[in-house]
């Protein structure tokens, strides 16, 4: 192979890439939640597809594990470039069906995204680590393909998270099983679809299907791991249903970020960031800020600020190049939204904005949420609303807010916010959870390790740490 080879785009729209994954009659509709327009179609043969992936993926396994790492690497850079020959259709078909706008931080970014993640992906190195060099002794630390990994993903960053899963895999020398969520099965088609534009046969497949499906591929014995990201409850299902088989596993699981402003914060220089930490995807983001700690001296004074942004950010329908928030993805989330808020509203809590949908449009759009004067332990900050509605709690003193920040069985992200670097990373140690920015929030980056602490769940993903979880240590040694 050679990396001279150019890819050109092979879908110019979200129609384009619907004619080549809908079956040709027949499937389960899939409804745009911005309008209740359909979408497409989607075929769900279910668990016999299963077999026969899982068949196929066992088959061309050894032969992928060959191909060593450059050629796999040179595999995702072209990937990465038939995701940008067709960025556009992928991002049209993104927003359709998961309802997340084409502008701002959404179905473009998330597109590129895709490309980014394959392209660090490619790039780590990873050799073989030597433990032990001495007279007659060495120890070397190696990482070997496992075989075929399942990946179990979410309607939240459909194409993006999928990436997250398939491209350490396949960078490893794994064959992939995909099953999408119910909710996004064409996002995760079209781009597998893309995908398979470059990569060899059958080292990718996708199977769509609900619940079934997800069961039958964690205790598969023919799939040695899975990656799953989703809830925390759906967690402790595939760690049951892992286990006669021993499955390694990667677990992103649900989370209920915290964020603590320190009192030497400006409120309107802070603004802009902490409304995006917490409103990305509108709100349906696993590493969104969910609970925001203000201190007293400047609660105020914060929630005048963060009102101030979140009263001039547009929602509406994806496809509209003005919106940068969108609706619910589906009914069972907008109606958890809408009863968590009902629940502070009857609490007496103070809505500074939003908390007012207009029942009478079509869609499952929840306007953008400030809720202040609320108590520690209401559903709207004890729970996870994966919305876009951000309790703000009063604190007195740092112990306080790191005491509410870690009160919590989950610990995916926090956030720390400060004047001052140097003490806001000494409120950062005191944090339990997988990663605590300073100054922003989600920031995540393909170099950086992710995963969560607590029930958040366990393993990392990203840099070559993610990576090494794809493969089987093995020690060579003598
Ligand atoms: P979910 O757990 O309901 O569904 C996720 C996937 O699991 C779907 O594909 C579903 O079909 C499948 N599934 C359901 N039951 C199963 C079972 N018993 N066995 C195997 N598979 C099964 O999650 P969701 O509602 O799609 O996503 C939202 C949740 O995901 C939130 O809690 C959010 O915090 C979390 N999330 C976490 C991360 C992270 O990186 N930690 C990222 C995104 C979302």
């Amino acid at each position: 192979m050679t990396t001279e080879t150019t890819v050109e785009g092979t879908f110019a729209t979200a129609a384009d890439l619907l004619a080549a994954i809908q079956p040709a009659e027949g499937g389960r509709k899939i409804k745009d939640p911005a309008t209740g327009e359909l979408v497409g179609r989607v075929a769900e043969p279910g668990v016999a597809e299963l077999e026969a992936a899982v068949e196929a993926a066992r088959r061309v396994q050894p032969e992928w594990a060959g191909r060593g790492h450059a050629e796999r690497s040179e595999y995702l850079n072209l990937a990465a470039d038939a995701v940008e020959a067709n960025a556009e259709a992928l991002a049209e078909l993104l927003s359709r069906e998961q309802g997340k706008p084409l502008n701002g931080p959404n179905a473009r970014f998330e597109v590129g995204a895709c490309a980014g993640w394959l392209r660090a992906t490619a790039a780590f190195e990873l050799e073989p680590e030597t433990l032990v060099e001495e007279d007659g002794n060495h120890a070397e630390l190696h990482y070997r393909p496992l075989g075929v990994v399942g990946a179990i993903g979410p309607w939240n960053w459909p194409m993006m998270i999928s990436i997250w899963q398939l491209a350490p895999a396949l960078r490893m020398g794994n064959t992939v099983v995909m099953k999408p969520s119910e909710y996004t099965p064409l996002s995760v088609l079209a781009l597998a679809e893309v995908l398979n534009t470059v990569l060899p046969a059958d080292v990718l497949h996708v199977v769509p299907g609900g619940r079934e499906v997800g069961e039958a591929l964690s205790a598969h014995a023919g799939i040695d791991k899975v990656m799953f990201t989703g809830s925390t409850a759906t967690g402790k299902a595939i760690i049951r249903s892992s286990a006669d088989t021993v499955k390694r596993l990667t677990l992103e699981l649900g989370g209920n970020d915290a964020g603590i402003v320190l009192p030497d914060t400006d409120p309107k220089a802070a603004a802009q960031d902490l409304f995006w930490g917490a409103f990305i995807n509108t709100g349906q983001t696993c590493a969104a800020l969910k609970r925001l700690y203000v201190h007293e001296d400047i609660y105020d004074d914060v929630c005048a600020a963060l009102t101030e942004v979140a009263e001039q950010m547009p929602m509406g329908v994806g496809l509209d190049e003005n919106n940068v928030l969108g609706p619910l993805q589906n009914k069972a989330q907008y109606d958890i939204v809408a009863k968590l808020v009902q629940a502070a509203k009857d609490s007496g809590a103070r809505v500074l904005t939003g908390g007012n949908p207009d029942e009478g449009q079509p869609g499952y759009f929840y306007p953008a949420t400030l809720v202040a004067d609320i108590d520690n332990d209401n559903p709207l900050v004890a729970e996870e609303q994966f919305g876009p509605a951000l309790p703000i709690i009063k604190y007195s003193t740092v112990d306080e807010a790191v005491a509410m920040a870690n009160g919590l069985k989950v610990g995916l992200g926090a956030s720390v916010w400060s004047s001052d670097p140097a003490k806001a990373r000494e409120v950062a140690a005191r944090i339990e959870a997988g990663t605590v920015w300073i100054n922003k929030h989600g920031a995540i980056d393909p170099r950086v390790p992710f995963g969560g602490a607590k029930q958040s769940g366990y393993g990392l993903e990203f840099g070559v740490e993610g990576l090494k979880q794809l493969g089987s240590p093995q020690v060579i040694a003598g």
